[in-house]
């Protein structure tokens, strides 16, 4: 069963080895392990459902409605620990089919209820808050449209439900020889749907493409009516559609239905792990690899604090201790940074991509160690996420923060950001364990994924929110002050809407805003969502 305060599936742990316990109590002191709050009583303090009795979809208990009040950020993390009840939905309604969401949009719009799109609830960006509001709030959860309704295998079109998740997606295609190739790190439970509004990015993005370059068609609900897009090879019938829909996050309605590419399953998939020397060859080799355009699928660059810190988190001490002397002695000592590369194609393809991936490499001073580090990352690809888990429990917080910039900035930014949050615990003289990843590199440019562990503050919601504000504020500002996005993929929500008319100019949020009132009149969709025009927030 899914933990309701933590992440994954609770038959699946993963714990802290001694060495990893003893790196953070070096780097950030104690932790301070916090009592957690209990569900029932969080349950206990729900208030009367304002939409009981309004339709026979609609579940009022407190139980699935809290279910429903929050995704997976840290804010929402840490209001589930200490048990700090935000304003929950005041029913959520399971719909089965198109006919069911028209149905219950129209009945929102003619009521003036406020509408929240629930599909996997993986969003770390407080998309799925919900505002304290007159109005009553309606959850439209979308978990049971999952299945592939149809296949067009000439096309290689395939057609979901749109809360169809990752693992049903991936296993209802593959039961007919095609994959879709998108495996975000949340893969177990995130969506269809949820990737097209939010534009995702999977792991494997290289070989498949984003969800922008997936993402065929489709059908959306709006509260005005309905918006079908065909799913055609290319058209320069004007404006793409298709761009509406994408990053819409539930403002301009619910997409029902989406139309994806899909590939045959590869003949051949292997993933490698390769040591280079420092950051600055690092970068210039995957640069330089990726603007080659080898038929890879993916190229995932450490830095050198977080190469240190997965080699430490992952065990096995005597071993990694022997491989890392025979790197130093091969010039990749302190500061080395690791790339996992994967390789997916036809075996004739993919031996080729290898060897000259690898012959590139070779020359920024690369040393390759075999393919079993790459076996393993791929095996536990979904598991990172679980270790928030036995962190939390030592009494560490963690959270991720994410952009894209072109590559003359990209070292400049990384270096920034992870110093802006050692700014940030200073204040409170308190320290943060800070690393980052390129993990999905373009020719022009790369994805920055940046991590941070600090000590949970002791105290309870109050200064532990505080702190994860201002980390957010300062290292969102780090970003735009260096021409970074404000976010690669995990969207807007309401945790990065402060920041996006730094990117859209004061024209593109006037047009934004004319869009959600040209598709949702009574602003019944999501609102507070990718801009700041609903609230007050449970602070
Ligand atoms: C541990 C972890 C790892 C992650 N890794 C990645 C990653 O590798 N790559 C990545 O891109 N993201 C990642 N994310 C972020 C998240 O998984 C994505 O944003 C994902 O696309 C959200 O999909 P979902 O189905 O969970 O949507 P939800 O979280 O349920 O909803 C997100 C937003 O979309 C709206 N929405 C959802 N479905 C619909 C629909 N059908 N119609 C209209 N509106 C809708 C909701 O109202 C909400 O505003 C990660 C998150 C976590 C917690």
């Amino acid at each position: 069963m899914r933990r309701w305060n933590g992440w994954g599936d609770d038959a699946t742990s993963m714990e802290l080895n001694d060495n990893a316990r003893a790196m953070m109590a070096e780097r950030l002191g104690p932790g301070h392990p916090a009592k957690d709050a209990v569900r029932d009583a969080i349950i206990a303090q729900i208030p009367v459902s304002r939409l009981v009795g309004a339709h026979p979809l609609i579940q009022t208990d407190a139980s699935t409605r809290f279910a429903m009040a929050l995704g997976e950020s840290f804010g929402d993390w840490i209001r589930k620990r200490f048990g700090a009840l935000p304003p929950v939905p005041d029913g959520v309604a399971f719909a089965e089919s198109t006919e069911q969401v028209r149905e219950l949009l129209d009945l929102a719009h003619a009521k003036n209820w406020m509408v929240i799109p629930f599909a996997g609830g993986t969003s770390v960006a407080g998309h799925l808050d919900c505002p304290i509001s007159e109005r009553p709030i309606l959850s439209l959860n979308l978990s049971r449209m999952n299945r592939l309704l149809h296949l067009d295998k000439q096309s290689q079109l395939a057609t979901f439900g749109a809360g169809t998740p990752g693992p049903q997606v991936e296993a209802q295609l593959r039961a007919q020889g095609y994959t879709l190739g998108h495996f975000p790190q949340s893969f177990e439970y995130s969506t269809v749907g949820g990737w097209v509004v939010t534009r995702s990015s999977g792991q494997q993005s290289l070989r498949y493409g984003r969800i922008e370059q997936l993402f065929a068609g489709g059908r959306m609900e709006s509260p005005v009516g309905t918006l079908v897009i065909p799913s055609l090879p290319a058209a320069s019938a004007g404006p793409d559609l298709r761009e509406l829909v994408m990053g819409s996050e539930g403002r301009f309605g619910v997409l029902t239905e989406a139309t994806v590419r899909v590939t045959p399953l590869p003949e051949h998939e292997s993933f490698h792990a390769i040591f280079l020397p420092n950051w600055d060859a690092a970068e210039a080799a995957v640069r330089t690899l990726v603007q080659r355009k080898l038929p890879l699928s993916m190229m995932r660059l450490s830095n050198g604090i977080e190469t240190e810190t997965n080699l430490t988190l992952a065990g096995h001490a005597k071993l990694i201790g022997w491989m890392e002397r025979y790197l130093a002695l091969r010039g990749c000592g302190s500061g080395k940074c690791m790339l996992m590369l994967g390789v997916t194609a036809d075996k004739g393809t993919a031996r080729h991509a290898l060897k000259e991936a690898r012959r590139t490499l070779a020359e920024f001073g690369a040393v390759y160690i075999g393919p079993a580090m790459g076996s393993k990352w791929a095996a536990n690809r979904f598991k990172g996420p679980y270790l928030r888990n036995p962190l939390w429990d030592e009494g560490y917080s963690a959270d991720t923060i994410e952009t894209a910039v072109d590559w003359p900035n990209v070292k400049t930014l990384m270096l920034a950001m992870e110093q802006a949050s050692r700014d940030v615990f200073a204040q409170y003289g308190e320290r943060v364990h800070a690393f980052t990843h390129l993990s999905h590199i373009y020719p022009q440019g790369s994805s920055i994924y940046s991590q941070f562990v600090w000590a949970t503050a002791p105290g309870g919601f109050a200064p532990n929110f505080e702190r994860w504000q201002k980390l957010k504020a300062a290292v969102a500002k780090t970003i735009a002050d260096h021409g970074g996005t404000v976010s690669h993929q995990h969207g807007v929500g309401r945790d990065h809407a402060t920041q996006l008319h730094v990117e859209k100019g004061p024209l593109g949020m006037a047009t934004l805003a004319e869009l959600c009132r040209h598709f949702d009149p009574k602003k019944i969709m999501n609102p507070g969502k990718l801009l700041q025009d609903e609230g007050p927030w449970a602070q």
